[in-house]
């Protein structure tokens, strides 16, 4: 691939000097992700970000890139307008020669680039608790800026994402299918779904009512997709933007709850280790209220809590239905990784329902 790079890919962009070289770079999963690093003859070297977007999972890549491009452009004026540096604070997308934002190959893959963001770290985990409530503001500070964009114009990049009346229909279907013949070993698995079934149409049914708003979704608002300041820790921008889709805030939130504020790992085995820390849950929401708190309806602020618990319900029941289906979607590592994925999650939902009046204490602090 680096040589393709080098021989073709790298000269359909519009970057300042010369070519040097290539190298993978990140810890991404999803796309292939390379720094190309260019000479110049009067400016110090300059490298950039550049990017083979994974057209398995998402299938319309000019939907993606314009929904990245929207609302970066977005972003961009915002952070002017505040005197904000927008080559840091935000991504931004370097074009083609032809003046487009995706370069199509040879052998038809898709790559897009990006201007690097220099001295700012991507953490892998939250070593320090300061780098969690960090990336609660910089997650609320998207959403703030955000919170005035047409989100529907936004392209969904993956159909239904969060839709959890959906994911109750898939899940149900794979228990009558019951194809990998498991469905009698794990009845009270399914049992616990089934008995909050009336949670998953609470969002689908207020969005779809206008009594929640339609909103600018991350949907993979994990550390990692947050640079931070080298000197500082502050979150100062949100990259990964291929799955910003039309959503709702309680989708970003709940998720940050569901693996942020957990105890232990998302496959744990021994479910004693597994609960949802409050302490956690409270850094995170000063963070992200903090910042997004007066964009935010009463209703959100209201739904918060709850979001928590329907992000972990839907996640749970997704690791459930492919257990039933054979482990088709989620790779596994051992028999059962999928049950035992599922478990935790039912721990964690478990926990929250004992926890809820708590953590509506916790957001009516940060109000
Ligand atoms: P994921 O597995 O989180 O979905 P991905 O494959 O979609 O990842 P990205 O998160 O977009 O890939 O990028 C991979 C890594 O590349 C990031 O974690 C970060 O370290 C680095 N990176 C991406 N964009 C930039 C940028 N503009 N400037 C500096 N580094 C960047
Ligand atoms: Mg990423
Ligand atoms: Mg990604």
């Amino acid at each position: 691939m680096l040589e393709m790079i080098k021989n073709e890919i790298v000269n359909a962009f519009l970057f300042d000097g010369d070519f040097i070289y290539a190298e993978p770079f990140g810890c991404g999963h999803i796309n292939a992700t390379y720094a190309v690093y260019f000479r110049r003859e009067t400016k110090p070297p300059v490298r950039y970000i550049l990017q083979a977007v994974n057209t398995t999972i998402f299938t319309d890549p000019q939907g993606l890139i314009e929904n990245i491009q929207g609302v970066t452009s977005h972003l961009r004026k915002k952070i002017l307008e505040q005197g904000g540096d927008p080559q840091r604070e935000t991504l931004t997308l370097i074009p083609t020669r032809d003046g487009k934002l995706l370069y199509e190959d040879s052998e038809g893959r898709f790559w897009r680039s990006y201007h690097f963001i220099e001295n700012a770290t991507c953490h892998q985990s939250v070593d320090r608790p300061v780098l969690f409530t960090n990336a609660a503001k910089a997650f609320g500070h998207f959403q703030k800026l955000l919170a005035d964009y047409p989100a529907d114009t936004l392209h969904e990049t993956i159909a239904g994402f969060h839709n959890t009346v959906d994911r109750y229909a898939l899940f149900e279907k794979a228990v009558a299918e019951d194809k990998a013949g498991r469905a009698a070993l794990v009845e009270k698995e399914i049992q616990f779904f089934l008995d909050r079934k009336a949670d998953g149409t609470v969002v689908v049914d207020a969005i779809a009512k206008g009594q929640l708003p339609l909103r600018v979704t991350h949907n993979d608002t994990k550390l990692n997709n947050i640079m931070m300041d080298n000197e500082t820790d502050e979150g100062i921008c949100v990259i990964d933007l291929d799955t910003v889709m039309p959503g709702s805030v309680l989708y970003d939130f709940g998720d940050s709850i569901r693996f942020g504020a957990s105890t232990a790992d998302e496959d744990e085995q021994d479910l004693s280790l597994v609960s949802m820390d409050l302490e956690l849950f409270e850094a995170y929401t000063a963070g992200f209220l903090s910042e997004a708190g007066s964009s935010l309806t009463a209703e959100e602020i209201r739904l918060l809590p709850f979001s928590a618990k329907l992000l972990t319900l839907e996640c749970g029941m997704r690791f459930l239905t492919d257990y039933l289906n054979g482990d088709t979607y989620f790779r596994i590592h051992r028999e059962h990784h999928n049950l035992d994925r599922c478990r935790t999650q039912m721990k964690l939902v478990a926990d929250m329902e004992h926890k809820m009046e708590d953590m509506h204490k916790i957001v009516e602090k940060y109000v």
